[in-house]
């Protein structure tokens, strides 16, 4: 049996919103799942409907097998770490940890123990005397993680909890956050807008749009195995190139480029006329020509050399694509550039439905 269950949740907020449509979701013990999407999608008020912070309006959420929709947040085990720090100013770092077994009564004992190894664990032993404004905006994170853990819940919930953070803080704490969770195995969800963290952090990635689940999967199946063109470009960095079309005489084009598609559909003849999308990731581009694959010849438009590696900006009369090449194969601007994408590496989908299409 899953530790928690989302059975056909709903969310219609009193203004007649409807902000979540049927969202189910089973979830194990000890997994970290991540609810990715855009601004507005519905995850937040996905994770507050679990937390108790927000009533389910239909449907119903189980913990270990028992309906838990009329649970308050406290009786739920779960314990939430927000977007803001929400540290309490005039108390040290080390009664900030605290707080939550104070307020419980325990031990003094039992509480320094405690807040000394969550101290240990993220780092923060030498700043237990400081007020949080004496703390950087990553240390004052951590101690919120700390005053969340040290409740020993089975649930963590996450709202973008690096969102205040600069680059370097978030990479750093998202390291920090994977190692936390190998160390108390805690469930976790985690709710972000950002795919490299949905990708870094979790087993398993729930991908929403407008309030409606897209797909549930591993990073490797939401990266390799795609279900519609939103998940596509959703995944992936840059995204998927898309080039959408109707198909003529079974072949779709990129500038003047014929993409015979029964190359990659044989039974293409039945989408004749129909709208088609035809997406390629920018990684998986070859330079030159190869064999069992798409070839085309278009202009350099734009390079960006980032070290490692550089994204091509490629144009075909009205045709745009990028590419990601080794930088020592950058390409010059305003020339022609030949480049391979196999076969294999296609994704085709409905230009209708804008479900990828099963060979
Ligand atoms: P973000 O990444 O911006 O936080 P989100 O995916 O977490 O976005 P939610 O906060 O869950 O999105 O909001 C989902 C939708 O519900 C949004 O369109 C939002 O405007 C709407 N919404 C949120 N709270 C309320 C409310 N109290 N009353 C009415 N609509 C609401």
């Amino acid at each position: 049996m899953a530790y928690l269950t989302l059975k056909n949740i709903n969310k219609i907020y009193p203004n007649g919103f409807h902000a979540v449509h049927n969202f189910n979701l089973e979830i194990e013990k000890g997994e970290f799942v991540v609810f990715v999407g855009p601004s507005g999608c519905g995850k937040s008020t996905t994770l507050r409907m679990i937390a108790g912070l927000e009533d389910i309006s239909n449907g119903e959420f189980l913990i270990n097998g028992k309906r838990a929709n009329e649970l308050g947040p406290r009786e739920r085990e779960i314990a939430m770490v927000f977007q803001s720090y929400a540290l309490y100013p005039q108390m040290t770092v080390y009664d900030n940890i605290a707080f939550g077994l104070t307020l419980q009564g325990v031990d003094e004992d039992i509480i320094e123990e405690r807040v000394k190894n969550i101290a240990r664990i993220l780092g923060l032993t030498d700043y237990l005397d400081r007020l949080p404004r004496a703390l950087s905006g990553g240390q004052r994170q951590r101690v919120a993680i700390g005053r969340a853990i040290i409740r020993k819940v089975g649930v963590f919930l996450m709202d973008e909890p690096l969102s205040n953070l600069d680059a370097k803080q978030r990479v750093t704490m998202r390291y920090e956050i994977a190692q936390i969770h190998q160390e108390t195995g805690a469930t976790t969800i985690y709710v972000t807008h950002d795919q490299t963290e949905a990708m870094t952090l979790a087993d398993r990635i729930v991908v929403m749009k407008s309030g409606y689940v897209q797909q549930v999967g591993t990073p490797y199946q939401l990266y390799f195995e795609p279900e519609n063109v939103f998940v596509a470009g959703f995944i992936g960095e840059p995204p998927m190139n898309f080039l959408k079309g109707k198909v003529k005489d079974g072949a779709l084009y990129f500038g003047n480029n014929k993409l015979d598609l029964s190359k990659k559909l044989p039974g293409i003849k039945k989408y004749e006329g129909k709208d088609l999308v035809f997406g390629f990731r920018p990684e998986h581009i070859k330079l030159g020509s190869h064999e069992d694959a798409y070839e085309i010849t278009c202009d350099v438009e734009l390079t960006e050399m980032l070290g490692d590696n550089t994204n091509v900006y490629v144009v075909g009369n009205e045709d745009h694509a990028i590419l990601k090449v080794d930088s020592h194969d950058t390409p010059e601007t305003d020339k022609p550039i030949t480049f391979s994408i196999p076969y294999e590496k296609v994704y085709l989908f409905d230009g209708e439905t804008e479900k990828v299409i099963k060979e």
